[in-house]
């Protein structure tokens, strides 16, 4: 067994991981005086928030918008960072008909869009719709004050007695509320939606069973979606700079691929070591499992590491993605004519049905004897059927374009293994170019009819692309599969324990580490994680 050696690679704490949690973690810790190591894989931080040029066109790699959700506006308030934000207003279309939802009475607008293309189910629109308006409510709620994760309530009294105090009662009735309706979103739309096509209308835009509640809250998200001018990234970049403010260290283009935790130690594919009092894991949580090693441990640590490594490495990460990347060479004003610059789009009311499922998951149990015709028929449907989400974001800030064109990105949720099973047949170029054919045609024959004869350029990410990128388990874009028993913490009133982990001195965080999770729940695990840590200190000192 290796000693711990005292050299200068020895911090307080150590983060793996330079993703919006791991940065989240670092900064703090470096604020309260921590000498703090923030330790990414890749040259550039941020993990899924992250923003990157190409040819004048500036892209998102990750997230298109963000989400406060009563988190990140404090954060930024609370760490004294100025960034210039835009509203990120979305757009809804079916086939012709496109919404544009700016305001929270923009319900009605749904729902008249939604009466318009499916008449005959207008008593279970406006039952569903009323569902929203309630979640809207609860929403208005579990959001409706600044997360106390963020305020000092030891000295901001305003705060805890005017808003946190009275808000208290309100969130637990609400919590109550939203765990009775944990069922996932197929079965819940089954319960009120006799329309197949209709319940798909809803269903297709988010993954594979998300919890009813968690789902049903986007109106809502919809509203409350900003943009940082200059990119998504921007946010990422605003806290490394504020990390290396407060005196913490960053390495870039390091891979942790060993944990020794009796020595408190991680190594890099260089051998390097580095020595920590604290750990915080805010990468992928499989990753974690497969590469530590623990001998020691207390009894009680022991069965529950054992019983959690069994259920990570069980579990799966949740869906993911396929982006396409368009430099076209055509004025935003085109564009702005017909949507807002984060639009979700479904060419046809049909409905994907059992598209993505079923005939997905016959074609991939016996994927060895199917033809490549086979699959290239229901990569027709597939992009036919589908809701896509298209990111411009030049429509929300102008500079990030040269001028007269635009940069667009299409995406679809996509399903990892049949990636891989294409991969491993070895035409995977020839799918990916076939499937941004697809998607090129299909929006060019609905939405932007001018789109294209004007591409200049394309390229496209898929699910294999985020994995190989960010070490993101079947290239999951939210952590975990809700399709199995969640491994890690989902109920949102303890959600303060869900970075802990069996093993001592180690601390979880990110999108692996509380489900269902996104940009504010990864912010947030990582000031938990970093909170837990600076107690645990002022205790001990
Ligand atoms: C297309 C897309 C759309 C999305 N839309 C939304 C949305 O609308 N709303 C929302 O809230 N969320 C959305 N998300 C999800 C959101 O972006 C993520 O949940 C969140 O950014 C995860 O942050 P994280 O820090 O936990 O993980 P990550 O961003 O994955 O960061 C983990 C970091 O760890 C690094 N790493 C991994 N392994 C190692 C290792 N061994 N050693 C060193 N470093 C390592 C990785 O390189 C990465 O930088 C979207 C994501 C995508 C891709």
């Amino acid at each position: 067994m290796e000693e711990k050696k005292i050299t200068e690679n020895t911090y307080n704490t150590v983060i793996v991981g330079g993703g919006i949690a791991g940065l989240t973690s670092a900064v703090y810790l470096a604020r309260s005086g921590q000498k703090v190591l923030l330790i990414e894989k890749n040259k550039e931080l941020g993990g899924l928030v992250n923003s990157f040029t190409r040819d004048g066109f500036q892209f998102e790699a990750g997230v298109r918008a963000l989400e406060d959700a009563g988190i990140i506006f404090p954060m930024l308030k609370d760490l004294g960072i100025e960034l210039e934000f835009v509203k990120s207003h979305v757009s809804l279309g079916i086939e012709n008909d496109i919404i544009n939802i700016e305001t929270i009475n923009d319900i009605e607008k749904y729902m008249q869009l939604l009466v318009k293309l499916f008449p005959e189910s207008e008593i279970e629109i406006n039952v569903f719709i009323k569902i929203i308006r309630k979640i809207m409510k609860h929403m208005e709620v579990l959001y409706g004050i600044e997360n106390p994760a963020f305020k000092d309530l030891k000295r901001d009294k305003k705060y805890l007695f005017r808003e946190l105090l009275p808000w208290l009662p309100k969130f637990i009735f609400t919590v109550g509320k939203i765990n009775r309706m944990n069922m996932p979103i197929e079965d819940y739309l089954h319960t009120i939606i006799k329309n197949p096509s209709l319940r798909d209308m809803i269903a297709q835009h988010f993954f594979k069973k998300t919890p009813a509640f968690f789902a049903l809250s986007y109106f809502s998200l919809y509203l409350d979606y900003f943009y940082p001018k200059g990119g998504v990234g921007k946010l990422s970049e605003a806290l490394k700079n504020k990390i290396i403010e407060y005196g913490g260290t960053i390495k870039t283009e390091t891979i942790i691929i060993e944990v020794l935790a009796e020595n408190c130690l991680v190594r890099d594919q260089n051998n390097s070591i580095y020595n920590y009092d604290n750990l915080i894991w805010a990468a992928d949580l499989k990753t974690l499992y497969k590469i530590i090693e623990t001998h020691d441990l207390p009894p009680v640590n022991q069965a529950k590491y054992e019983e959690t490594k069994i259920k990570m490495l069980q579990n799966r990460g949740g869906d993911s993605v396929f982006s396409l990347y368009l430099e076209v060479d055509e004025p935003l004003e085109s564009f702005r004519k017909i949507a807002h610059g984060h639009f979700f789009y479904t060419p046809s009311k049909s409905g994907l049905g059992e598209t993505h499922r079923k005939e997905l998951n016959e074609l991939l149990s016996n994927f060895e004897n199917i033809k490549k015709e086979q699959i290239m028929n229901w990569l027709d449907k597939f992009t036919r059927l589908n809701t896509y989400e298209i990111s411009i974001p030049g429509l929300k800030d102008p500079s990030l374009v040269p001028s007269d064109k635009t940069g667009i990105i299409i995406s679809l949720l996509a399903e990892y293994d049949l990636f891989k099973a294409i991969q491993k047949a070895g035409w995977l170029d020839e799918f990916t170019s076939e499937m941004e054919n697809h998607m090129i045609n299909v929006i060019s024959d609905s939405i932007y009819p001018m789109l294209k004869t004007k591409i200049m350029k394309r390229f496209s990410f898929t699910p294999l692309s985020i994995q190989n990128r960010v070490g993101s388990s079947e290239g999951a874009i939210v952590g975990w599969s809700f399709e199995k028993a969640m491994p890690v913490e989902n109920k949102i009133q303890f959600s303060d324990r869900s970075v802990m982990t069996p093993i001592p001195s180690i601390y979880q965080a990110g999108q692996w580490a509380y489900s269902p999770a996104g940009v504010p729940m990864s912010i947030l695990t990582g000031k938990l994680a970093a909170d837990k840590i600076m107690k645990k200190r002022k205790f001990n000192s």
